[in-house]
């Protein structure tokens, strides 16, 4: 039987922003294993400030499988953080969300490319051009020489995992850019978000290059970064209304703090009421505005408001688990007709 490498991936204790943590397990199995197949692991809380030296064990429970196509007979398991009774540890975020396969989620993760404390391709001194032609611009003194290989590779690694990507681009700064990751069932695309980011992550070692998600990592004139939410439950697509909207708008804004304490570190640098963003204390909504907290999309009033919203405010360092589930907690207290 081949021997595969299972690469177990989990978030560590770290505060405000968790780290990917992996290590590899080898073991045969007769084919590319499933999720079923895959078996409870372990590690060492004490060294990723999940547990005290003392009681250091800690579980790690596959929720998800990737097929790794960078090696032969290789996989990237994806996995929650349990205590050894079983139950979720204080970081797994995961075991939060209500598990739902109507609900749909699209997140779209903006970063910078980063390198010796500077956007890849700014100048050592002093700045590049002003943005303007960097947003899905092309040629060497809009993107360089290596950020398009880069993103380009990410993005054939994400789809040979069975990612679901659904675009990339070149983002308005220097060095900013964006991918967009779909998915049904409420923690699929979160999950994916995830194994997307640890993929980036380990393809930009070869080329000396960090990815930072800091929301406002260039202050002054330079665009955040943000982590718009795209969501949908199944109520929100087939039945809507513009009274349950407006109910969930309500509710969207009674849990604005909420949703600010969960949507990434540092937003207050980055949602300030310029570069198409509103006010961190403000919640607002608009159809087509950029400028709201949401934005509704003209589909969702021409389909008798029905359909997805977005949430323009989480920002680029936020985790996906804790914005999905803040989100589905929100909609969660807001009356169906006769559901
Ligand atoms: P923009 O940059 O204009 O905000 P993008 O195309 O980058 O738009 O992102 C739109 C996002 O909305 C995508 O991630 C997409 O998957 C998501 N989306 C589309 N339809 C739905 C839906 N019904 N439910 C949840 N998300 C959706
Ligand atoms: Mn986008
Ligand atoms: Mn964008
Ligand atoms: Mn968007």
């Amino acid at each position: 039987m081949p021997k595969y490498k299972l690469e177990y991936i989990w978030l560590d204790g770290y505060e405000p922003i968790a780290n990917i943590r992996g290590k590899t397990l080898v073991k045969e199995f007769e084919n590319f294993p499933t999720l079923e197949e895959v078996p409870n692991w372990g590690f060492d809380g004490s060294s990723t400030r999940q547990a005290e030296g003392h009681s250091s064990d800690c579980v790690l429970k596959p929720v998800a499988i990737f097929p790794d196509k960078t090696k032969t007979n290789a996989a990237i398991v994806m996995n929650e953080v349990l205590h050894p009774d079983g139950t979720p540890h204080s970081t797994n975020a995961r075991a939060t969300i209500l598990d739902d396969p109507d609900t749909w989620f699209g997140f779209e993760q903006e970063y910078f490319l980063w390198k010796d404390g500077l956007p890849l391709g700014f100048p050592k001194a002093g700045f590049p051009d002003p943005q303007g032609e960097y947003y899905t611009g092309v040629g060497y003194k809009n993107v360089g020489n290596i950020a398009r290989e880069i993103v380009d590779k990410h993005l054939d690694l994400c789809l040979a995992a069975g990612i679901n990507h659904e675009g990339i681009n070149a983002e308005v700064a220097k060095g900013q850019w964006e991918y967009q990751i779909f998915g049904k069932g409420s923690k699929t695309a979160a999950d994916q978000v995830w194994v997307a980011r640890y993929l980036l992550a380990r393809l930009c070692e070869t080329y000396e290059v960090e990815v930072q998600l800091h929301c406002k990592p260039v202050l002054g004139d330079w665009n955040g970064s943000g982590f718009h939410c795209n969501f949908s439950t199944k109520y929100m697509r087939e039945v809507g209304g513009k009274g349950y909207f407006e109910a969930l708008m309500t509710a969207f804004d009674k849990y604005k703090n909420e949703h600010i304490a969960v949507y990434g570190p540092d937003n207050h640098l980055r949602l300030t009421g310029l570069h198409e963003t509103q006010s961190i204390d403000k919640f607002n909504y608009g159809v087509a505005n950029r400028g709201a907290s949401i934005r509704v999309p003209h589909s969702f009033i021409n389909n008798g408001y029905r359909g997805y919203l977005e949430d323009r405010r989480p920002n680029s360092a936020g985790d996906p688990y804790k914005i999905a589930s803040r989100i589905l907690q929100t909609v969660a207290t807001v009356p169906t007709n006769g559901a």
